[in-house]
Protein backbone atom coordinates (compact mmCIF):
# COMPACT_ATOMS: atom_id res chain seq x y z
CA UNK A 1 0.00 0.00 0.00
CA UNK A 2 2.56 2.99 0.69
CA UNK A 3 4.19 1.76 -2.47
CA UNK A 4 1.17 2.86 -4.21
CA UNK A 5 0.85 5.70 -2.44
CA UNK A 6 4.14 6.37 -3.32
CA UNK A 7 3.44 6.71 -6.96
CA UNK A 8 0.82 9.44 -6.51
CA UNK A 9 2.71 12.54 -5.91
CA UNK A 10 -0.73 14.12 -4.66
CA UNK A 11 -0.42 11.83 -1.81
CA UNK A 12 3.11 13.23 -0.75
CA UNK A 13 2.52 14.51 2.37
CA UNK A 14 0.47 11.47 4.09
CA UNK A 15 3.38 9.35 2.51
CA UNK A 16 5.97 10.92 4.91
CA UNK A 17 3.79 10.84 8.16
CA UNK A 18 3.11 7.30 7.43
CA UNK A 19 7.10 6.72 6.92
CA UNK A 20 8.04 8.56 10.26
CA UNK A 21 5.46 6.70 11.86
CA UNK A 22 6.73 3.72 10.60
CA UNK A 23 10.37 4.34 11.57
CA UNK A 24 9.29 5.03 15.03
CA UNK A 25 7.76 8.94 15.36
CA UNK A 26 6.95 10.48 17.47
CA UNK A 27 3.63 12.29 18.07
CA UNK A 28 5.14 15.36 16.88
CA UNK A 29 5.45 13.84 13.56
CA UNK A 30 4.80 16.70 10.86
CA UNK A 31 1.63 15.77 9.08
CA UNK A 32 -0.78 16.59 5.87
CA UNK A 33 -2.78 19.79 7.49
CA UNK A 34 -0.05 21.77 8.65
CA UNK A 35 0.03 23.04 4.66
CA UNK A 36 -3.43 23.91 5.02
CA UNK A 37 -4.83 21.00 3.56
CA UNK A 38 -7.61 18.34 4.71
CA UNK A 39 -7.42 14.91 2.97
CA UNK A 40 -9.36 13.50 0.45
CA UNK A 41 -11.71 10.82 0.97
CA UNK A 42 -9.82 8.01 -0.49
CA UNK A 43 -6.52 9.37 1.34
CA UNK A 44 -8.77 8.64 4.62
CA UNK A 45 -9.83 5.30 4.20
CA UNK A 46 -6.65 4.56 3.15
CA UNK A 47 -4.49 5.74 6.56
CA UNK A 48 -7.11 4.35 8.65
CA UNK A 49 -6.95 0.67 6.62
CA UNK A 50 -2.84 1.20 7.21
CA UNK A 51 -3.46 1.78 10.64
CA UNK A 52 -5.89 -1.93 10.52
CA UNK A 53 -2.66 -3.25 8.85
CA UNK A 54 -0.21 -2.06 11.40
CA UNK A 55 -2.08 -2.65 15.04
CA UNK A 56 -3.92 -5.49 16.21
CA UNK A 57 -5.81 -3.59 18.50
CA UNK A 58 -7.13 -1.47 15.72
CA UNK A 59 -9.85 -2.18 12.73
CA UNK A 60 -11.84 -0.60 10.62
CA UNK A 61 -14.77 -2.31 9.47
CA UNK A 62 -18.45 -1.10 7.30
CA UNK A 63 -21.09 -0.54 8.04
CA UNK A 64 -24.17 -0.31 6.12
CA UNK A 65 -24.52 2.21 3.12
CA UNK A 66 -24.84 6.16 2.64
CA UNK A 67 -26.63 8.22 0.12
CA UNK A 68 -23.30 7.83 -2.09
CA UNK A 69 -23.40 4.27 -2.71
CA UNK A 70 -20.06 4.13 -0.81
CA UNK A 71 -20.54 1.97 2.65
CA UNK A 72 -20.09 3.79 6.24
CA UNK A 73 -16.77 2.91 8.23
CA UNK A 74 -16.33 2.69 11.58
CA UNK A 75 -12.26 2.67 13.18
CA UNK A 76 -12.28 0.81 16.44
CA UNK A 77 -9.57 1.24 19.03
CA UNK A 78 -8.88 -1.05 22.20
CA UNK A 79 -6.09 -1.84 24.68
CA UNK A 80 -6.09 -5.38 23.71
CA UNK A 81 -6.53 -7.34 20.43
CA UNK A 82 -9.53 -6.99 18.28
CA UNK A 83 -10.64 -9.95 16.15
CA UNK A 84 -11.44 -9.47 12.73
CA UNK A 85 -14.22 -11.85 12.69
CA UNK A 86 -14.92 -10.67 16.61
CA UNK A 87 -17.99 -8.87 17.41
CA UNK A 88 -18.29 -5.43 18.70
CA UNK A 89 -20.71 -6.64 21.69
CA UNK A 90 -17.36 -8.18 23.00
CA UNK A 91 -15.12 -5.36 23.08
CA UNK A 92 -17.21 -2.81 24.60
CA UNK A 93 -17.76 -5.43 27.88
CA UNK A 94 -17.32 -3.80 31.10
CA UNK A 95 -15.30 -0.79 29.35
CA UNK A 96 -17.20 2.80 28.47
CA UNK A 97 -17.92 3.72 24.97
CA UNK A 98 -16.37 6.60 23.03
CA UNK A 99 -18.04 7.62 19.54
CA UNK A 100 -16.22 10.20 17.69
CA UNK A 101 -18.09 11.26 14.35
CA UNK A 102 -16.45 13.31 11.50
CA UNK A 103 -17.23 15.46 8.53
CA UNK A 104 -21.07 15.57 8.65
CA UNK A 105 -20.28 18.63 7.24
CA UNK A 106 -17.54 18.08 5.13
CA UNK A 107 -16.94 21.69 4.97
CA UNK A 108 -15.98 21.53 8.62
CA UNK A 109 -13.16 19.05 8.37
CA UNK A 110 -10.80 19.53 11.15
CA UNK A 111 -12.25 16.65 13.08
CA UNK A 112 -11.53 14.03 9.98
CA UNK A 113 -7.83 15.17 10.04
CA UNK A 114 -7.69 15.67 14.26
CA UNK A 115 -8.72 12.33 14.89
CA UNK A 116 -6.54 10.82 12.76
CA UNK A 117 -3.75 12.15 14.26
CA UNK A 118 -5.74 11.27 17.75
CA UNK A 119 -6.11 7.90 16.27
CA UNK A 120 -2.41 7.45 15.45
CA UNK A 121 -1.24 8.80 18.67
CA UNK A 122 -3.18 6.34 21.04
CA UNK A 123 -2.01 3.13 18.85
CA UNK A 124 1.60 4.44 19.19
CA UNK A 125 1.20 5.32 22.90
CA UNK A 126 -1.10 2.47 24.20
CA UNK A 127 -4.62 2.93 23.82
CA UNK A 128 -6.43 3.08 26.99
CA UNK A 129 -7.70 -0.10 28.97
CA UNK A 130 -11.24 1.38 30.35
CA UNK A 131 -12.65 3.04 26.80
CA UNK A 132 -13.38 1.61 23.49
CA UNK A 133 -13.07 3.86 20.60
CA UNK A 134 -15.14 3.99 17.45
CA UNK A 135 -14.69 6.75 15.26
CA UNK A 136 -16.37 7.25 12.38
CA UNK A 137 -13.74 9.02 9.67
CA UNK A 138 -16.14 10.35 7.46
CA UNK A 139 -19.82 10.13 8.09
CA UNK A 140 -21.11 12.43 4.69
CA UNK A 141 -19.22 10.99 2.21
CA UNK A 142 -21.17 12.58 -0.95
CA UNK A 143 -20.88 16.11 0.83
CA UNK A 144 -16.83 14.73 1.15
CA UNK A 145 -16.65 13.81 -2.51
CA UNK A 146 -18.30 17.41 -3.57
CA UNK A 147 -14.76 18.77 -3.00
CA UNK A 148 -14.70 22.53 -4.10
CA UNK A 149 -12.28 25.53 -2.84
CA UNK A 150 -14.69 27.92 -1.94
CA UNK A 151 -18.64 26.87 -0.30
CA UNK A 152 -17.54 28.08 3.01
CA UNK A 153 -17.77 31.71 1.73
CA UNK A 154 -16.43 33.07 5.64
CA UNK A 155 -13.64 30.53 6.39
CA UNK A 156 -9.91 30.99 6.47
CA UNK A 157 -9.13 27.52 4.88
CA UNK A 158 -8.51 24.71 4.13
CA UNK A 159 -7.84 25.11 0.61
CA UNK A 160 -10.26 22.45 -0.32
CA UNK A 161 -13.06 20.37 1.13
CA UNK A 162 -16.20 19.14 0.63
CA UNK A 163 -19.54 20.21 0.46
CA UNK A 164 -22.33 20.69 3.48
CA UNK A 165 -24.63 18.88 1.83
CA UNK A 166 -24.70 14.91 0.89
CA UNK A 167 -25.23 13.20 -1.75
CA UNK A 168 -28.82 14.43 -2.33
CA UNK A 169 -28.51 17.41 -0.71
CA UNK A 170 -29.64 16.46 2.82
CA UNK A 171 -28.06 18.16 5.69
CA UNK A 172 -27.37 15.53 7.75
CA UNK A 173 -27.32 17.03 10.86
CA UNK A 174 -31.22 17.35 10.73
CA UNK A 175 -32.04 14.32 9.71
CA UNK A 176 -31.89 12.36 13.16
CA UNK A 177 -35.28 11.56 13.56
CA UNK A 178 -36.71 11.50 9.70
CA UNK A 179 -33.89 9.34 8.49
CA UNK A 180 -34.24 10.29 4.95
CA UNK A 181 -30.51 9.19 4.06
CA UNK A 182 -29.23 6.31 4.01
CA UNK A 183 -25.85 7.57 6.11
CA UNK A 184 -28.88 8.25 9.38
CA UNK A 185 -30.08 4.27 9.27
CA UNK A 186 -26.21 3.39 9.08
CA UNK A 187 -25.93 5.91 11.95
CA UNK A 188 -28.64 4.12 13.94
CA UNK A 189 -26.89 0.48 13.61
CA UNK A 190 -23.73 2.12 14.83
CA UNK A 191 -25.13 3.76 17.28
CA UNK A 192 -27.61 1.13 18.98
CA UNK A 193 -24.78 -1.20 18.54
CA UNK A 194 -22.10 1.21 20.49
CA UNK A 195 -24.29 2.61 23.06
CA UNK A 196 -22.04 5.04 23.88
CA UNK A 197 -21.38 6.75 27.11
CA UNK A 198 -20.12 9.62 25.20
CA UNK A 199 -20.91 11.28 21.89
CA UNK A 200 -18.60 13.85 19.64
CA UNK A 201 -19.58 15.24 16.41
CA UNK A 202 -16.64 17.66 15.16
CA UNK A 203 -17.47 20.91 13.77
CA UNK A 204 -16.49 24.26 12.63
CA UNK A 205 -18.27 27.32 14.05
CA UNK A 206 -20.13 30.24 11.91
CA UNK A 207 -20.96 33.65 13.46
CA UNK A 208 -19.57 36.15 15.70
CA UNK A 209 -15.21 36.42 15.99
CA UNK A 210 -13.60 36.60 19.55
CA UNK A 211 -9.84 35.06 20.51
CA UNK A 212 -10.92 31.47 21.23
CA UNK A 213 -9.89 28.74 18.91
CA UNK A 214 -12.40 25.82 20.49
CA UNK A 215 -15.96 26.45 21.62
CA UNK A 216 -18.36 23.61 22.93
CA UNK A 217 -21.82 22.95 22.53
CA UNK A 218 -22.86 20.19 25.56
CA UNK A 219 -26.28 18.29 25.24
CA UNK A 220 -28.54 20.94 26.84
CA UNK A 221 -28.91 20.07 30.74
CA UNK A 222 -32.70 20.75 30.66
CA UNK A 223 -33.38 18.46 28.06
CA UNK A 224 -30.92 15.55 29.36
CA UNK A 225 -31.71 12.71 31.69
CA UNK A 226 -31.12 14.96 35.40
CA UNK A 227 -29.20 12.15 36.54
CA UNK A 228 -26.77 12.54 33.23
CA UNK A 229 -27.28 16.28 33.69
CA UNK A 230 -26.31 16.71 37.14
CA UNK A 231 -22.92 14.80 36.70
CA UNK A 232 -21.95 16.92 32.91
CA UNK A 233 -22.73 20.17 35.04
CA UNK A 234 -20.70 19.35 38.48
CA UNK A 235 -17.69 16.83 37.05
CA UNK A 236 -17.52 16.62 33.21
CA UNK A 237 -17.97 20.11 31.90
CA UNK A 238 -15.55 21.66 34.57
CA UNK A 239 -13.25 18.85 33.86
CA UNK A 240 -12.82 19.49 29.67
CA UNK A 241 -12.79 23.18 30.32
CA UNK A 242 -10.24 23.12 32.76
CA UNK A 243 -7.96 20.70 31.18
CA UNK A 244 -8.24 22.72 27.82
CA UNK A 245 -7.57 25.61 29.31
CA UNK A 246 -3.97 23.50 30.91
CA UNK A 247 -3.43 22.32 27.35
CA UNK A 248 -3.64 26.21 25.97
CA UNK A 249 -6.66 26.12 24.31
CA UNK A 250 -9.19 27.92 26.58
CA UNK A 251 -12.97 27.00 25.34
CA UNK A 252 -16.14 28.95 25.78
CA UNK A 253 -19.41 27.24 25.52
CA UNK A 254 -20.17 27.83 21.26
CA UNK A 255 -21.20 31.38 20.64
CA UNK A 256 -24.53 30.84 19.93
CA UNK A 257 -24.72 34.78 18.08
CA UNK A 258 -25.21 35.57 14.74
CA UNK A 259 -25.70 38.90 13.08
CA UNK A 260 -24.55 40.73 16.54
CA UNK A 261 -21.40 40.83 19.08
CA UNK A 262 -21.45 38.28 21.75
CA UNK A 263 -20.91 41.54 24.11
CA UNK A 264 -24.52 41.43 25.28
CA UNK A 265 -24.60 37.66 26.02
CA UNK A 266 -25.65 34.77 24.74
CA UNK A 267 -28.04 31.42 25.31
CA UNK A 268 -26.69 28.16 25.24
CA UNK A 269 -28.02 26.26 21.84
CA UNK A 270 -30.85 23.87 22.17
CA UNK A 271 -30.68 20.82 19.89
CA UNK A 272 -33.81 18.97 19.35
CA UNK A 273 -33.85 15.76 18.83
CA UNK A 274 -33.34 16.41 15.03
CA UNK A 275 -29.39 17.53 16.04
CA UNK A 276 -26.65 14.50 16.80
CA UNK A 277 -26.42 15.78 19.72
CA UNK A 278 -30.18 16.30 20.79
CA UNK A 279 -30.74 12.83 19.25
CA UNK A 280 -28.21 11.02 21.12
CA UNK A 281 -29.23 12.54 24.39
CA UNK A 282 -32.51 10.52 23.84
CA UNK A 283 -30.38 7.44 24.40
CA UNK A 284 -28.76 8.58 27.67
CA UNK A 285 -25.41 9.36 25.66
CA UNK A 286 -23.92 12.89 26.25
CA UNK A 287 -23.30 14.66 23.49
CA UNK A 288 -20.46 17.08 22.50
CA UNK A 289 -20.04 18.89 19.39
CA UNK A 290 -16.54 20.58 18.87
CA UNK A 291 -16.98 23.82 17.18
CA UNK A 292 -13.60 25.27 16.14
CA UNK A 293 -13.40 28.77 15.06
CA UNK A 294 -13.75 29.59 11.77
CA UNK A 295 -11.21 31.92 11.11
CA UNK A 296 -8.47 30.29 13.09
CA UNK A 297 -5.79 28.75 11.42
CA UNK A 298 -6.26 25.37 10.03
CA UNK A 299 -3.88 23.77 11.92
CA UNK A 300 -5.12 25.41 14.87
CA UNK A 301 -8.98 23.89 14.69
CA UNK A 302 -7.15 20.88 13.93
CA UNK A 303 -4.99 20.74 17.47
CA UNK A 304 -7.21 22.23 19.45
CA UNK A 305 -10.26 19.59 18.03
CA UNK A 306 -7.53 17.10 19.00
CA UNK A 307 -6.87 18.35 22.21
CA UNK A 308 -10.61 17.46 22.99
CA UNK A 309 -10.36 14.08 21.61
CA UNK A 310 -7.48 13.65 24.24
CA UNK A 311 -8.97 14.99 26.93
CA UNK A 312 -11.85 13.49 26.85
CA UNK A 313 -10.38 9.88 26.13
CA UNK A 314 -7.99 10.43 29.32
CA UNK A 315 -11.47 11.63 31.49
CA UNK A 316 -13.27 8.54 30.68
CA UNK A 317 -9.98 6.46 31.02
CA UNK A 318 -9.81 7.87 34.63
CA UNK A 319 -13.41 7.87 35.13
CA UNK A 320 -14.90 4.82 33.28
CA UNK A 321 -16.75 2.71 36.17
CA UNK A 322 -18.57 6.30 37.45
CA UNK A 323 -19.55 7.02 33.65
CA UNK A 324 -20.88 3.58 33.22
CA UNK A 325 -23.14 3.99 36.80
CA UNK A 326 -24.22 7.14 35.65
CA UNK A 327 -25.46 5.53 32.51
CA UNK A 328 -26.85 3.07 34.43
CA UNK A 329 -28.71 5.51 36.85
CA UNK A 330 -30.35 7.17 34.22
CA UNK A 331 -31.44 4.21 32.10
CA UNK A 332 -33.25 3.11 35.66
CA UNK A 333 -34.68 6.42 36.64
CA UNK A 334 -36.14 7.15 32.92
CA UNK A 335 -38.31 3.31 33.23
CA UNK A 336 -40.22 5.40 36.06
CA UNK A 337 -40.68 8.73 34.10
CA UNK A 338 -43.94 9.93 34.50
CA UNK A 339 -43.67 13.05 32.51
CA UNK A 340 -41.54 13.79 29.43
CA UNK A 341 -40.80 17.54 28.17
CA UNK A 342 -41.65 18.30 24.63
CA UNK A 343 -40.75 21.72 23.90
CA UNK A 344 -38.66 24.02 25.94
CA UNK A 345 -37.91 28.12 25.70
CA UNK A 346 -35.14 30.33 27.28
CA UNK A 347 -35.31 31.30 31.07
CA UNK A 348 -33.47 34.50 30.66
CA UNK A 349 -34.75 34.63 34.43
CA UNK A 350 -31.38 32.39 34.92
CA UNK A 351 -27.70 33.76 34.54
CA UNK A 352 -24.66 33.11 34.98
CA UNK A 353 -21.37 35.29 34.45
CA UNK A 354 -18.88 34.67 32.02
CA UNK A 355 -15.35 35.70 31.65
CA UNK A 356 -15.50 36.08 28.10
CA UNK A 357 -12.12 36.97 25.52
CA UNK A 358 -13.57 38.39 22.49
CA UNK A 359 -12.28 41.57 20.08
CA UNK A 360 -12.89 44.92 20.37
CA UNK A 361 -16.27 45.41 17.63
CA UNK A 362 -17.59 48.48 16.27
CA UNK A 363 -20.57 49.57 13.60
CA UNK A 364 -18.80 52.08 11.01
CA UNK A 365 -20.56 52.32 7.39
CA UNK A 366 -20.50 49.71 4.90
CA UNK A 367 -18.49 50.27 1.54
CA UNK A 368 -20.42 47.97 -0.38
CA UNK A 369 -23.82 48.66 1.03
CA UNK A 370 -26.18 51.11 2.21
CA UNK A 371 -26.28 50.16 5.88
CA UNK A 372 -23.43 49.91 8.32
CA UNK A 373 -21.16 47.02 8.64
CA UNK A 374 -20.02 44.89 12.00
CA UNK A 375 -16.29 44.92 12.13
CA UNK A 376 -14.42 43.12 14.98
CA UNK A 377 -10.73 44.87 15.55
CA UNK A 378 -8.09 41.67 16.01
CA UNK A 379 -5.71 43.90 16.79
CA UNK A 380 -7.81 45.10 20.28
CA UNK A 381 -8.74 42.09 22.12
CA UNK A 382 -10.87 42.76 25.06
CA UNK A 383 -11.46 40.43 28.07
CA UNK A 384 -15.21 41.09 29.66
CA UNK A 385 -17.36 39.63 31.73
CA UNK A 386 -21.15 38.48 29.74
CA UNK A 387 -24.22 37.11 30.91
CA UNK A 388 -24.27 33.32 29.74
CA UNK A 389 -28.44 31.57 29.58
CA UNK A 390 -27.83 28.03 30.33
CA UNK A 391 -31.72 27.51 31.13
CA UNK A 392 -34.33 26.36 29.43
CA UNK A 393 -38.03 26.19 30.70
CA UNK A 394 -40.80 23.49 29.46
CA UNK A 395 -43.45 24.86 27.99
CA UNK A 396 -45.25 21.40 26.76
CA UNK A 397 -44.77 18.27 28.45
CA UNK A 398 -46.81 14.83 28.36
CA UNK A 399 -48.23 12.10 30.55
CA UNK A 400 -46.31 9.09 29.31
CA UNK A 401 -48.75 6.13 28.83
CA UNK A 402 -48.93 2.70 29.42
CA UNK A 403 -48.68 2.14 26.02
CA UNK A 404 -48.54 3.52 22.42
CA UNK A 405 -50.49 1.77 19.58
CA UNK A 406 -48.72 2.44 16.09
CA UNK A 407 -50.72 1.28 13.16
CA UNK A 408 -48.91 -0.74 10.53
CA UNK A 409 -49.76 0.81 7.66
CA UNK A 410 -47.98 3.53 7.87
CA UNK A 411 -44.96 1.36 7.44
CA UNK A 412 -42.16 3.80 7.73
CA UNK A 413 -42.88 4.71 11.22
CA UNK A 414 -42.60 0.63 12.95
CA UNK A 415 -39.51 0.53 10.72
CA UNK A 416 -37.49 3.56 12.33
CA UNK A 417 -38.61 2.72 15.46
CA UNK A 418 -37.05 -0.54 14.99
CA UNK A 419 -34.29 0.60 13.78
CA UNK A 420 -33.91 2.97 16.97
CA UNK A 421 -33.96 -0.55 19.16
CA UNK A 422 -37.63 0.40 20.71
CA UNK A 423 -39.43 -2.93 22.09
CA UNK A 424 -42.90 -3.64 20.54
CA UNK A 425 -45.17 -6.45 19.65
CA UNK A 426 -47.87 -6.87 17.00
CA UNK A 427 -51.45 -7.35 17.65
CA UNK A 428 -52.39 -10.70 17.00
CA UNK A 429 -56.35 -10.44 15.88
CA UNK A 430 -57.66 -7.48 15.14
CA UNK A 431 -59.07 -5.41 18.42
CA UNK A 432 -61.34 -2.60 19.53
CA UNK A 433 -59.62 -0.97 22.54
CA UNK A 434 -60.35 2.44 24.63
CA UNK A 435 -57.62 4.71 23.58
CA UNK A 436 -57.23 8.60 23.82
CA UNK A 437 -56.70 9.81 20.45
CA UNK A 438 -55.49 12.67 19.16
CA UNK A 439 -57.27 15.26 17.01
CA UNK A 440 -55.74 17.78 14.95
CA UNK A 441 -57.56 21.01 15.68
CA UNK A 442 -55.49 23.54 14.33
CA UNK A 443 -52.11 23.45 12.20
CA UNK A 444 -49.90 25.15 9.61
CA UNK A 445 -46.97 23.78 7.41
CA UNK A 446 -44.08 25.19 5.98
CA UNK A 447 -44.47 26.56 2.85
CA UNK A 448 -41.60 25.76 0.96
CA UNK A 449 -39.17 22.75 1.62
CA UNK A 450 -36.68 22.42 4.67
CA UNK A 451 -34.44 19.39 4.11
CA UNK A 452 -37.40 17.31 1.62
CA UNK A 453 -40.03 17.95 4.49
CA UNK A 454 -42.92 20.67 4.48
CA UNK A 455 -42.79 20.30 8.65
CA UNK A 456 -45.90 20.86 10.62
CA UNK A 457 -44.93 24.12 12.26
CA UNK A 458 -48.18 25.89 14.71
CA UNK A 459 -50.04 22.79 15.82
CA UNK A 460 -52.56 21.88 18.43
CA UNK A 461 -54.67 18.74 18.83
CA UNK A 462 -57.68 17.98 21.16
CA UNK A 463 -57.33 14.29 22.93
CA UNK A 464 -60.52 12.49 22.70
CA UNK A 465 -61.08 9.10 24.31
CA UNK A 466 -63.09 6.31 22.05
CA UNK A 467 -63.16 2.62 21.15
CA UNK A 468 -61.03 2.40 18.05
CA UNK A 469 -60.63 -0.88 16.18
CA UNK A 470 -56.85 -2.37 15.75
CA UNK A 471 -55.94 -4.32 12.88
CA UNK A 472 -53.98 -7.39 13.33
CA UNK A 473 -50.33 -6.76 12.82
CA UNK A 474 -50.73 -3.37 14.48
CA UNK A 475 -48.05 -2.55 16.64
CA UNK A 476 -48.09 -2.41 20.66
CA UNK A 477 -45.02 0.00 22.25
CA UNK A 478 -44.67 -0.30 25.71
CA UNK A 479 -43.11 2.80 27.74
CA UNK A 480 -41.76 0.29 30.41
CA UNK A 481 -38.31 0.52 28.41
CA UNK A 482 -34.97 2.17 28.27
CA UNK A 483 -35.46 3.87 25.16
CA UNK A 484 -38.77 5.94 26.37
CA UNK A 485 -37.57 9.74 25.80
CA UNK A 486 -37.21 8.46 22.13
CA UNK A 487 -40.37 6.95 21.96
CA UNK A 488 -42.11 9.68 23.31
CA UNK A 489 -40.31 12.58 22.03
CA UNK A 490 -41.25 11.01 18.17
CA UNK A 491 -44.65 9.38 19.14
CA UNK A 492 -46.11 12.62 20.97
CA UNK A 493 -47.82 14.50 18.41
CA UNK A 494 -46.84 18.11 19.36
CA UNK A 495 -42.90 17.05 20.56
CA UNK A 496 -40.42 19.30 19.01
CA UNK A 497 -39.50 16.34 16.20
CA UNK A 498 -42.48 14.28 16.19
CA UNK A 499 -42.81 11.89 13.27
CA UNK A 500 -46.15 13.94 12.75
CA UNK A 501 -44.14 17.57 12.65
CA UNK A 502 -41.82 15.35 10.12
CA UNK A 503 -44.98 14.62 7.37
CA UNK A 504 -44.81 10.71 8.58
CA UNK A 505 -48.50 11.65 8.70
CA UNK A 506 -49.42 13.87 6.17
CA UNK A 507 -52.53 11.50 4.84
CA UNK A 508 -54.66 12.08 7.83
CA UNK A 509 -54.71 16.40 6.66
CA UNK A 510 -56.86 15.42 3.58
CA UNK A 511 -60.45 15.15 3.59
CA UNK A 512 -61.71 12.07 1.59
CA UNK A 513 -65.19 12.30 1.16
CA UNK A 514 -67.36 15.54 0.74
CA UNK A 515 -70.97 16.49 0.48
CA UNK A 516 -72.83 18.66 -2.25
CA UNK A 517 -74.33 21.42 -1.02
CA UNK A 518 -77.93 21.00 -2.79
CA UNK A 519 -78.31 17.45 -1.01
CA UNK A 520 -77.27 18.06 2.58
CA UNK A 521 -79.15 21.23 3.09
CA UNK A 522 -82.15 19.09 3.45
CA UNK A 523 -80.35 16.71 5.83
CA UNK A 524 -79.02 19.71 7.88
CA UNK A 525 -82.33 20.72 7.94
CA UNK A 526 -83.93 17.67 9.52
CA UNK A 527 -80.71 16.93 11.61
CA UNK A 528 -81.57 20.44 13.56
CA UNK A 529 -84.98 19.56 14.00
CA UNK A 530 -84.55 16.38 15.40
CA UNK A 531 -81.85 17.55 17.57
CA UNK A 532 -82.34 20.79 19.56
CA UNK A 533 -79.11 20.59 21.10
CA UNK A 534 -77.69 20.45 17.66
CA UNK A 535 -79.09 23.19 16.75
CA UNK A 536 -77.68 25.12 20.10
CA UNK A 537 -74.28 24.14 19.62
CA UNK A 538 -74.39 24.99 15.56
CA UNK A 539 -76.16 28.73 16.33
CA UNK A 540 -73.26 29.16 19.51
CA UNK A 541 -70.66 28.13 16.66
CA UNK A 542 -71.99 30.87 14.29
CA UNK A 543 -72.03 33.88 16.62
CA UNK A 544 -68.26 32.79 17.76
CA UNK A 545 -66.55 34.57 14.37
CA UNK A 546 -68.77 37.25 12.24
CA UNK A 547 -66.92 35.75 9.56
CA UNK A 548 -68.72 32.30 9.81
CA UNK A 549 -71.62 34.46 8.52
CA UNK A 550 -70.69 34.96 4.99
CA UNK A 551 -69.82 31.44 4.01
CA UNK A 552 -73.23 29.01 3.86
CA UNK A 553 -70.90 26.15 2.99
CA UNK A 554 -68.60 26.47 5.86
CA UNK A 555 -71.44 26.62 7.95
CA UNK A 556 -73.17 23.65 6.24
CA UNK A 557 -69.88 21.97 6.67
CA UNK A 558 -69.62 22.46 10.47
CA UNK A 559 -73.35 20.32 10.38
CA UNK A 560 -71.76 17.45 8.09
CA UNK A 561 -68.94 17.42 10.69
CA UNK A 562 -71.31 16.29 13.20
CA UNK A 563 -72.87 13.66 11.79
CA UNK A 564 -71.61 9.46 10.80
CA UNK A 565 -71.48 10.83 7.39
CA UNK A 566 -68.19 12.94 8.36
CA UNK A 567 -65.16 10.04 8.91
CA UNK A 568 -63.68 9.29 11.81
CA UNK A 569 -59.69 9.27 10.03
CA UNK A 570 -59.58 13.15 9.27
CA UNK A 571 -57.30 14.76 11.44
CA UNK A 572 -57.17 11.69 13.72
CA UNK A 573 -53.29 10.94 14.65
CA UNK A 574 -53.12 7.35 13.75
CA UNK A 575 -50.79 6.56 17.16
CA UNK A 576 -53.03 6.31 19.69
CA UNK A 577 -52.28 6.27 23.77
CA UNK A 578 -53.69 3.78 26.36
CA UNK A 579 -52.84 5.20 29.85
CA UNK A 580 -51.64 4.07 32.40
ZN1 LIG B 1 -21.30 22.16 11.30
Amino acid sequence: MLLEILFNMKNYLLLISFTFWCLGATAQTPLWYYNNETLEYDEVVRAYTEMDNLYENAILREFGTTDSGKPLHVFFISSGKLDKEGKVSDWKKDKTVLLINNGIHPGEPCGIDASLVYARNLLEAGAPDNVLIAIIPVYNIGGVLNRGCCSRANQLGPEAYGFRGNARNLDLNRDFIKADALNTRSFYAIFHLLQPHIFIDTHTSNGADYQYTMTLISTQKDKLNPVLADYLQKDLEPALYSSMQDQGWPMIPYVNVFGDVPDKGYAAFLESPRYASGYTALFNTIGFITEAHMLKPYQDRVESTRAFLDIITDYMQGHSQELIDHKTRAQEYDRNLEHLSLQWELDSSKVQEMEFMGYRASYIPSKVTTGDRLKYNRNAPVDISINYYNSYRTTDSVEIPEYYLVSAAWYEVPQLLQYNGIQMRRLKRDTVITVESSYVSSFRFLSSPYEGHFPLLDLAIEKRTQERIFRAGDYIVPTDQENVRFVVSVLEPTAADSYLRWNFYDEIFQQKEHFSAYVFEDTAERLLEADPSLKEKFTEWLEMDPEREKSPYQQLSYIYQQTQAYEKEHLRYPVARILK
